[in-house]
């Protein structure tokens, strides 16, 4: 009997595709998803009482591991003291001192519930401080599922936006304008093509939406004083690398200011939040001080607050950071050791990796494209049967968090070695 199966199969008659987000459906890989019943450390537990050793973490949020007892345990404490006020509570002030601690570029902070929302809010406010209504954004940076931001470009790095969704308006997507990552020459077209045009040039500083792949030394410069000759708003979306690569996210790393940043995933600590943040100038546009709308019923939710303050206090408190990069560094040297010779990149920042099926290199989404997806199908499922689970689409990160010890990385550069030979 397989009970993912048949849960799958009920799934499917009452939920679209059976799945709550697309990538779960493992249409990348094909098969079928496996359903979890519990998590707890770098492990799942499937429906079927199959354990796996995890490097999705809930695509990002699990940077301590699964269920962590510090953040269950304020989980818990809170939730005895009322679910929801619709009020303000002391909770939200402690995360938005956090939140501006941590990330200096952040003057001012709102929460929301997802990283969705936090981009979306990005965008609007960008529009309604600068008075514009073009958007500058890159092939391949995922940035939610927001109409103006579901755009990627045609060939052409001025092609105009095409919708990437059915649903999304083509009024709407003319005004995002997509040019390809790692190319300044086409950023200062994108420019020069619409004077007092741009309102925001937004972009995930490390794009981890199509695999993982660097900005070049200069690039994040470059579009920082674009940005600033245009009176144009840089907005990085760290969804994903906030309080993951470093305390302050990517942009501590490359040492750049954004005006406005999006924040989400780590800083739920597993549950729904995000939050956006930047400029106090900027921010204090938003509603009820300014004219830009921007609500939630939910937002700054106690429960969820208890959860991410846990969260970001243990990964200051262990020096996460610093963690991270051992167990990151000791994953690449396993897993370089494992590709020696084979047509495969190996991308490492902090504690997110990625292997594309070919030599490389890997700049930007058209390089990303050339990875043979084939061949990642028959090496993910390979893993998965050996009970390692990693993203099931070649074009997402892998995330390592503070509960994979070197026991399970090396049993994973073994099953890692056992499928590379089964493939090539
Ligand atoms: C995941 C992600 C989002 C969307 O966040 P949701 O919580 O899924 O809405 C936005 N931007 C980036 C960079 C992401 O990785």
């Amino acid at each position: 009997m397989n009970i993912s199966h048949e849960l799958f199969e009920a799934a499917r008659r009452r939920i679209p595709g059976g799945v709550n987000s697309p990538v779960r459906a493992f249409r990348g890989v094909g098969g079928e998803p496996f359903f979890v019943k519990s998590a707890n450390g770098c492990r799942l537990v499937t429906a079927d009482n199959r354990e796996l050793i995890d490097y999705v973490g809930t695509w990002g949020p699990a940077i301590l591991g699964h269920a962590p007892s510090v953040v269950t345990n304020a989980v818990r404490e809170t939730a005895q003291h009322g679910l929801s006020f619709g009020t303000p509570n002391p909770l939200e002030v402690e995360m938005a001192e956090t939140i501006c601690r941590l990330v200096p570029s952040v003057e001012k902070v709102r929460m929301v519930n997802s990283g969705t929302e936090a981009t979306m809010s990005c965008v609007r406010l960008a529009r309604g401080f600068t008075g514009r209504d073009k958007i500058i954004k890159f092939e391949g940076c995922y940035h939610g599922h927001v109409d103006s931001l579901l755009v990627k470009a045609g060939s052409g790095a001025l092609t105009h936006g095409t919708p990437d969704s059915a649903g999304v308006p083509k009024a709407l997507a003319r005004l995002t304008i997509t040019v390809p990552f790692n190319n300044v020459g086409a950023v200062r077209a994108a420019f020069a093509a619409n004077p007092g045009e741009i309102a925001a040039v937004i972009l995930e500083p490390v794009p981890a939406n199509a695999g993982l792949y660097l900005p070049e030394p200069g690039f994040l410069e470059a579009l920082r004083a674009l940005c600033s000759e245009s009176d144009s708003l840089l907005i990085f979306d760290e969804v994903m690398t906030g309080f993951r690569l470093a305390r302050g996210g990517a942009q501590e790393i490359f040492g750049i200011r954004p005006d406005l940043t999006a924040l989400g995933k780590v800083i739920g600590g597993g549950l729904p939040v995000g939050a956006f943040g930047g400029r106090a100038e900027i921010m204090d546009q938003l509603s009820p001080d300014g004219p830009v709308y921007q609500a939630g019923t939910l937002s700054g939710n106690p429960i969820a607050m208890a959860a991410g303050l846990a969260q970001l206090r243990e990964l200051e408190r262990c020096q996460g950071w610093s963690q991270l990069e051992e167990i990151g560094s000791s994953f690449e040297a396993r897993a370089r050791h494992a590709i020696r010779a084979l047509p495969i990149t190996f991308q490492r920042i902090g504690s997110m990796f990625c292997l594309y099926f070919f030599e490389g290199p890997v700049r930007r989404l058209s390089d990303a494209m050339k990875s043979d997806r084939e061949r990642f199908s028959k090496y993910f499922h390979h893993c998965l049967d050996a009970g390692v689970y990693f993203a099931p689409s070649p074009f997402e990160a892998g995330f390592l968090s503070i509960a994979h010890a070197s026991d399970d990385i090396d049993e994973t550069a073994r099953v890692m070695s056992d499928a590379l030979k089964a493939v090539f």
